[in-house]
């Protein structure tokens, strides 16, 4: 068997120069070569007669010189023209001071040229093509991959390494996947997949071989959390907290009814909390959904049955709000509520932590801070993760660790399609509230051009002269010249001058220091600021129901799901609210979005139209979730693939959950080498 970790270097054609620039291409290894797919391919297989070319296209064409090719010269240049012919007409083909290719080609021999035709006094050319003679097929006559690459490493030189390194498979490279998922899923071998990926015989073969591929890369990160999820819970004692705490004792105290779903997930939560094996569970709402309170009662029966809770926040300011939520429901049943975040003094850090060791605080808030390790427990018992797609599967287990097999909640307000949930957050069981409470208003919402802009103010100083506040969204913090998008400052500058002078104007940005952002939103949350102009950092969670308006500047650079996020900060009061969209740019997908948004208020809807128009890999960054990049698999367009391998991971879920069987064998080495190495619990 070959080995794939081999160093590229031993590839053919490889020196030390391109060693360094193929692993700039985080290419190091022969299988990082050879998985190193094309990012597109250039189809020089279908000859076209001269009859039909269209200009600016590239094109393949069969042809005959006409006559010995001619010199011209320009200056310090010459230029080279050849007059070309096949049944239905003639073209000429032009090189530029390539004086080697002068008797290069013969009268009445049939010669392949593959390049970009133009029109030029009416006459169709074709400027210094790629060719074959008739019996070479080089350049010509096939499907070409084109590569991700630098400027340096020329698209000729990557191809021909890749197919280096592919001729020194010769036959030897492992098949990956069990016979028995080869067949019942009709799918091509390893080997064959990888040299159709890269040099495709047609676009069929292609088809297979990339069907073959993306079954592969999601079964191995599909059975890899499934994998995890049963390491940590199957065999793991945990806590069983007591069935004696009734958390009913919270809910019939709160000051409003909780909704079915809240109820439904609660008992599911519950029933985690009192099952031995620990709790590793994922609450997915919609914005305003009321999931924070379901943590808070869940918070209630651990501190009741003797336990600390954890709750983490991706934000200083949403972990302070949590902080007043929790105590405003639980400082009553005499449970101590604290907080803790980047700015606190060090003195007062010392105190908590202390307090913390010594178990006088039972539910500590805070953000990434409490990763750090001299945070220390008494006795944690749950954690809660609020994630909103911030953290990773890393973070989630550092924090976890700090207990003895705590249970665990991880709440967010993403709203992802239930198949897309399962490869996200496969190693979790899944809850979901999916109805909001009653008596909401749904937020009045608008899509709008530069036209408007007049009517929008004069909107906005209405609404504000009622006592309102407003929210002004930009998606830059600072003017990039790079960027035609508007940037807070410069935008904060022109309001506070031209438009807005009377009111009071502030913003707030993710580049300014934690306890200025925390003095900002207070002062908003106070009434003391009547619009503020902030980037997303207000995206999450922020609770301020006085403010019942927001503007989104250049709405069109930001992804459905993450409007959806920000226009749940209002109507978050009694009010009616309005969010306002301004949109540039006149194609048909920005319309069709900003539609969306306008007639849609459920989450679970806008994030699957949004993963339609635009593709997974910018819904989710799914960088942030701490799990392997996808190589090859696309999770919207692969979607039939993806329901084959949650099918076929469910199956082995059920017959062989370690895989431990002999016809499973490969696959457990599949996910011991491509999952367990990069992510570490
Ligand atoms: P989420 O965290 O899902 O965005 P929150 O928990 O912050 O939502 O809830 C939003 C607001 O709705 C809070 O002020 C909360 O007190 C309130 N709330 C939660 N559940 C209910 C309910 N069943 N009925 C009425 N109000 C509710
Ligand atoms: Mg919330």
């Amino acid at each position: 068997m070959v080995d794939l970790k081999k160093d590229v270097k031993y590839v053919k054609g490889v020196g030390p120069n391109r060693v360094t620039l193929l692993n700039g291409l985080g290419i190091f290894t022969l299988e990082d070569l050879i998985s190193h797919y094309p990012r597109d391919y250039e189809d020089r297989s279908k000859p076209k007669k001269i009859a039909e070319l269209i200009d600016g296209e590239e094109v393949l064409i069969e042809v005959f010189p006409v006559s010995r090719m001619t010199e011209i010269r320009a200056g310090k240049m010459k230029i080279y023209k050849l007059v070309v012919r096949d049944d239905t007409g003639t073209m000429i083909i032009t090189w530029f001071n390539q004086s080697y290719l002068k008797n290069r080609f013969k009268m009445g021999e049939k010669y392949k040229f593959f390049g970009k035709v133009n029109m030029k006094y009416g006459k169709m050319e074709m400027n210094s093509p790629v060719y074959d003679s008739e019996e070479t097929n080089k350049n010509t006559g096939k499907i070409i991959p084109i590569y991700p690459s630098t400027y340096r490493l020329s698209q000729n030189t990557i191809r021909t390494i890749i197919e280096n390194g592919l001729n020194s498979l010769d036959g030897t490279l492992e098949e990956t996947l069990p016979d028995y998922l080869l067949s019942e899923y009709n799918l091509e071998s390893l080997e064959t997949a990888i040299h159709q990926i890269h040099f495709p015989n047609d676009f069929k073969e292609f088809e297979r071989a990339r069907k073959r591929l993306v079954f592969e890369e999601l079964l191995t990160v599909q059975i890899g959390l499934l994998h995890l999820k049963n390491k940590y819970s199957k065999n793991q004692i945990g806590i069983s907290f007591n069935k004696n705490v009734k958390m009913s004792d919270v809910i019939n105290d709160l000051p409003f009814k909780l909704t079915k779903a809240q109820l439904k997930v609660l008992e599911e939560i519950d029933a985690d909390m009192e099952d031995v094996k620990p709790m590793n569970r994922l609450l997915q709402g919609d914005v305003g959904s009321g999931k924070t309170i379901v943590s808070i009662i869940a918070a209630y029966k651990a501190v009741k049955c003797g336990y600390q809770v954890a709750i983490m926040a991706p934000t200083a300011i949403l972990a302070s709000q949590h902080l007043e939520s929790f105590e405003s429901t639980l400082s009553k049943y005499g449970i101590e509520c604290d907080l803790l975040i980047g700015s606190v003094t060090k003195k007062q850090k010392e105190l908590k932590l202390e307090k913390l060791k010594n178990g006088e605080i039972d539910i500590l808030i805070g953000t990434h801070a409490l990763l750090e390790d001299n945070v220390v427990f008494k006795n944690l018992g749950l954690v809660v993760t609020d994630e909103q797609h911030r953290f990773g599967v890393r973070q989630r287990s550092t924090i976890a660790s700090k207990g003895n097999n705590p249970d665990v909640l991880v709440m967010t307000a993403t709203p992802i399609p239930r198949t897309l949930a399962l490869i996200l957050y496969g190693d979790l069981d899944i809850s979901i509230i999916d109805e909001l409470p009653p008596n909401r208003k749904k937020i009045e919402t608008y899509a709008v051009t530069k036209g408007m802009e007049e009517r929008v103010n004069n909107f906005i100083k209405k609404l504000v002269n009622e006592g309102r506040q407003a929210y002004i969204v930009c998606p830059l913090v600072e003017e990039n010249e790079e960027i035609d998008a508007k940037s807070v400052l410069e935008l904060y500058e022109k309001y506070k001058k031209e438009v807005f002078s009377d009111y009071r104007l502030e913003y707030i940005h993710g580049k300014m220091r934690p306890k200025e952002k925390d003095e900002i939103m207070e002062r908003f949350k106070n009434g003391e600021i009547d619009i503020l102009m902030s980037t997303t950092v207000i995206e999450v969670g922020v609770n301020v129901p006085n403010a019942s308006i927001m503007i989104v500047e250049n709405a069109e650079r930001f992804g459905l799901a993450q409007l959806h996020q920000l226009r749940g900060r209002v109507g978050r009061g009694e009010y009616q609210s309005y969010c306002i969209l301004k949109y540039q740019g006149k194609s048909d997908i920005i319309r069709q979005r900003m539609k969306i948004m306008q007639d849609t208020d459920n989450g679970f809807i806008i994030a699957e139209k949004d993963l339609e128009l635009r593709g997974s890999g910018e819904f989710f960054g799914t960088r942030q979730h701490g799990l392997p990049e996808f190589k090859i698999a696309n999770l919207f367009e692969d979607m039939q693939i993806l329901k084959s391998v949650q099918s076929v991971a469910l199956k082995i879920e059920n017959e062989d959950p370690k895989l431990e069987l002999e016809k499973n064998y490969k696959l457990r080495k599949m996910v011991e080498n491509k999952f367990e190495n990069r992510i570490e619990l």
